[in-house]
């Protein structure tokens, strides 16, 4: 099993491949048991999203070339990090490495959802109009680049092993791919894999336009984090098919342009009133501000 975690070659081959195989799975999984029906389609919505990843992949290896695999070598090397303190059993180091990055991640994603100029970076995330495979990859290269620098930190920290931080981020990827898919899966395997696994119905609702919704379901990976901190949400008011995704401002087909989306973090807290992309929501200003302002201007 250690040499398993030890193989030092072919990591990009590995992570490419395994993306490629889920990716492909899912999408082709997707158009056969879709979840709900689509307004707005793949051939709109994919360019950018899919651009988004190669943009991100050049901004990650030309600034933090090292990544988080890199900084876990580093820390192993030099005997930084708590975990490298102790001489735990290897699959004890693996689990509690595993775990703490899960939950150190669902920190981060309450953070960029609390504080304003970080919810503005993430917001990009949550204006996509419907969710599918590309969601789980359409993020704005600097709110990647932020969270691999805090990868790292905490990877250095706990001195958590190259070979887990390695399976973490391919599972993490597999998952985020996984868990945006407009698949329907039967209930009863969804209940089962909830125990666990954070499934496509219940991140769905992380993308509801209610602020409520999008201020729970913050888990990536694990659902545990939720339902220990109380932000767990089992079904959204309006139903899985009734429920409207993305932000209640930014629903114009503009902002599915690339060009556009790296801009969004940046547009000015004013209203838009732009024309819909396709149903009718309420005009508010929301994805300005962070969830949390939403509803306390609302009381
Ligand atoms: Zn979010
Ligand atoms: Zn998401």
């Amino acid at each position: 099993m250690q040499a398993l975690f030890a193989l030092p070659l072919s990591e990009s081959f590995l992570r490419v491949g395994i993306f490629a195989l889920c990716f492909t799975g899912f999408a082709l999984a997707e158009l056969r048991w879709p979840r709900r029906r689509q307004h707005v389609g793949r051939w709109q919505r994919w360019p950018s999203n899919l651009g988004l990843v190669v943009l991100s992949t050049v901004c990650l290896r030309v600034l933090l070339p090292l990544g988080a695999v890199g900084a876990a070598a580093f820390a192993a090397a030099n005997g930084v990090g708590l975990l490298n303190r102790f001489s735990l059993p290897f699959l004890a180091d693996a689990l509690i490495g595993f775990i703490a990055l899960d939950l150190a991640i669902y920190f981060q994603h309450r953070a960029f959802h609390r504080v304003p100029w970080l919810w503005r970076l993430h917001r990009m995330h949550h204006a996509d109009l419907e969710l599918d495979v590309s969601s789980g990859l359409r993020f704005h290269p600097l709110e990647i680049l932020l969270s691999m620098g805090y990868k790292m930190g905490v990877v250095v920290a706990l001195g958590i092993a190259p070979g887990v931080v390695l399976a973490f981020e391919v599972l993490l990827n597999a998952l985020a791919i996984f868990n945006h898919a407009n698949l329907a899966l039967p209930a009863r395997v969804d209940a089962r894999c909830r125990a666990v696994l954070v499934t496509p119905d219940m991140h769905r609702i992380h993308h509801s336009t209610v602020p409520d919704e999008t201020d729970s379901n913050f888990g990536f990976n694990l659902t545990w984090w939720d339902r220990l901190f109380r932000t767990y949400r089992e079904k959204p008011i309006a139903g899985q098919l009734g429920m409207t995704i993305g932000l209640q401002t930014f629903r114009s087909p503009r902002w599915l342009r690339l060009d556009r989306l790296l801009l969004l973090p940046f547009v000015d807290d004013r209203p838009h009133t732009e024309s819909p992309a396709h149903e009718a929501t309420e005009s508010t200003e929301q994805g300005l501000q962070p969830p949390q302002q939403e509803r306390r201007q609302a009381r």
